[in-house]
């Protein structure tokens, strides 16, 4: 094949990028743009679809320009994703009903109450994989219905669809309103409350317990297969759009952890650690959620178990932000570093309710330990920490479901870049922590994913041997110490239990 270069497009929470990768999976250039996030009340937090449409034709511009590269040098284009977070729209018109309820919306609670006095939280997550919580599409769709004026009725009729970005985006770039796709992949669909684990189809039973017409959802596809060629972007004009991934699978694709019993952490605005377990539905006895990992085309689908931590990086920018203590995310390493220890000090960043391995909506934020002698060092060092701790405690619940204990964790995110972090990660783990050179591994998987598809890749071997080592943290701390840590946080995170009335 005569093109160079494959294109991701990496819809991110923060931030739209597209990322274009050679043969050898490095980068050869980079678009970003960043949204702005909408918070029209405490617990509230939206997007704006127009926005993000507007953004992902920017930022594949920025891409291609920057590296003096056209449509002709694409070989594919893949999707990443922010996962969960619900935009729904018109067909006829393309406009969006409402903004897009982000996936660390709070506001569906009385929603997912209202359904679990029925079953329990747990009602469908035999069948899912996942608990009814506020995270998840499926409350975000419904509240959409319930709400908007007129919704109801539209969807009832037909005209409304549902997607999570990636359909978002999918439809308008190979048409909008003249024919655009409505697909997602089994990745995304996992994370709906919707999809059956087994069948990978969407569950009637469900949809009519939320009252969601099956008519708004996408089609589920594979994660790797040709859906349909761009239309609607001249920049990409006839570009297959040829791979599918939630973010959080598409990392663990990109950091080639294809096998059973491999796994990644990815630290983000949140921090995600996934585990493959292979052809294998694994139900977490542990407060883990089972997810699919990925699908190629016609091959057999891979499942995960997931943990998911809903405030890391964000505690960086709510540092930032609302407290002025850094001017950037970087500086809280320096800030850190100016303290010994955390002093006693420790952060459970519970803003929207504690995820896994807890999944209580009622815990809120919590600042324990403080004495007169704490200053911002020990804050900055807590607001580290508590990443750290929160990840020892979803790798913990990993290692008890699994029953093989985890030896090494591959790392990567936006806050890889702290050593501190990573250093103490190693020493709360005991194991070794693992950065690769490349850390846009959510694009790069995504752009593995369309490459697969299209034969400018062959083979997961041949991705693999991409995959090379750039640091190694070891652990370095005593046991003792190491214990006494954990047992503080974990009283910690008590005090912030019981908070919501
Ligand atoms: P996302 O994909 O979720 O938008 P990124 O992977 O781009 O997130 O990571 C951005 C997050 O990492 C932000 O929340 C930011 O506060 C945090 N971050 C960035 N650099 C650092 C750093 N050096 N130390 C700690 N946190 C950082």
């Amino acid at each position: 094949m005569s093109e160079q270069y494959v294109l991701a497009i990496d819809q991110g929470t923060t931030s739209t990028r597209a990322i274009v990768f050679d043969h050898a999976g490095s980068i050869v250039s980079t678009g970003q743009l960043e949204h702005e996030q909408i918070f029209p009340r405490a617990g509230w937090v939206e997007h704006n679809p127009r926005e993000i449409w507007d953004n992902t034709r920017e930022v594949i511009g920025q891409a291609l320009s920057k590296a003096n590269l056209t449509r002709h040098d694409i070989a594919a284009a893949g999707i990443t994703n922010q996962r969960e977070t619900a935009v729904v729209w018109d067909r006829r018109t393309g406009e969006p009903v409402y903004n897009a309820i982000v996936w660390q919306d709070t506001r569906t609670q009385s929603i997912a109450d209202e359904l679990a006095a029925e079953g329990g939280v747990d009602r469908f997550k035999d069948k899912v994989g996942l608990p009814l919580a506020t995270y998840f599409s499926g409350t975000k769709i419904k509240w959409i219905l319930d709400n908007v004026e007129g919704a109801r009725a539209r969807a009832e009729a037909g005209d409304l669809l549902f997607g999570n970005t990636d359909a978002w985006l999918i439809w308008n770039l190979t048409g909008g309103v003249d024919g655009g796709v409505h697909v997602t992949d089994v990745t995304n669909a996992s994370r709906t409350l919707f999809m059956d684990l087994k069948t990978l189809s969407w569950d009637q039973e469900i949809l009519d317990v939320f009252g969601v017409p099956a008519t708004m959802l996408p089609e589920i596809k594979s994660s790797s297969e040709v859906y349909a060629e761009v239309h609607t972007s001249q920049l990409l004009r006839e570009v297959p759009i040829a791979g599918i991934l939630g973010d959080q699978q598409a990392a663990t694709f990109g950091q080639a952890a294809f096998a059973k019993g491999e796994a990644k952490n990815t630290y983000g605005t949140g921090c995600f650690l996934i585990f493959n377990t292979g052809e294998e539905i694994v139900h977490s006895k542990n407060g883990l959620l089972t997810t699919v990992g990925y699908k190629l085309g016609e091959g057999e689908p891979h499942y995960a178990l997931e943990g998911s931590i809903a405030v890391a990086g964000s505690l960086v920018q709510w540092l930032r932000d609302n407290l002025g203590l850094i001017r950037t995310a970087p500086e809280v390493e320096e800030l850190a570093r100016s303290v010994k220890d955390n002093g006693g000090v420790y952060i459970v960043p519970a803003f929207s309710g504690l995820f896994a391995p807890y999944w209580r909506a009622d815990a809120r934020g919590a600042i324990v330990g403080l004495t007169r002698y704490a200053n911002k060092g020990h804050i900055a060092r807590a607001a580290l920490e508590a990443t750290a701790f929160q990840t020892r405690e979803v790798l913990d619940a990993v290692n008890r479901d699994s029953g093989v204990p985890l030896r090494e964790l591959k790392v990567d995110g936006g806050m890889v870049a702290n050593d501190a972090l990573m250093q103490f990660q190693a020493d709360i783990l005991g194991v070794d922590v693992v950065r690769p050179k490349v850390i846009e591994t959510t694009a790069l998987g995504a752009a593995y994913a369309a490459g697969l598809a299209v034969g400018f890749w062959g083979d997961l071997g041949e991705l693999s041997a991409n995959w090379d080592e750039d640091m190694r943290w070891s652990p370095q701390l005593d046991h003792s110490e190491r214990d006494r840590l954990m047992r503080q946080w974990t009283k910690a995170v008590t005090k912030s239990m019981d908070w919501v009335d």
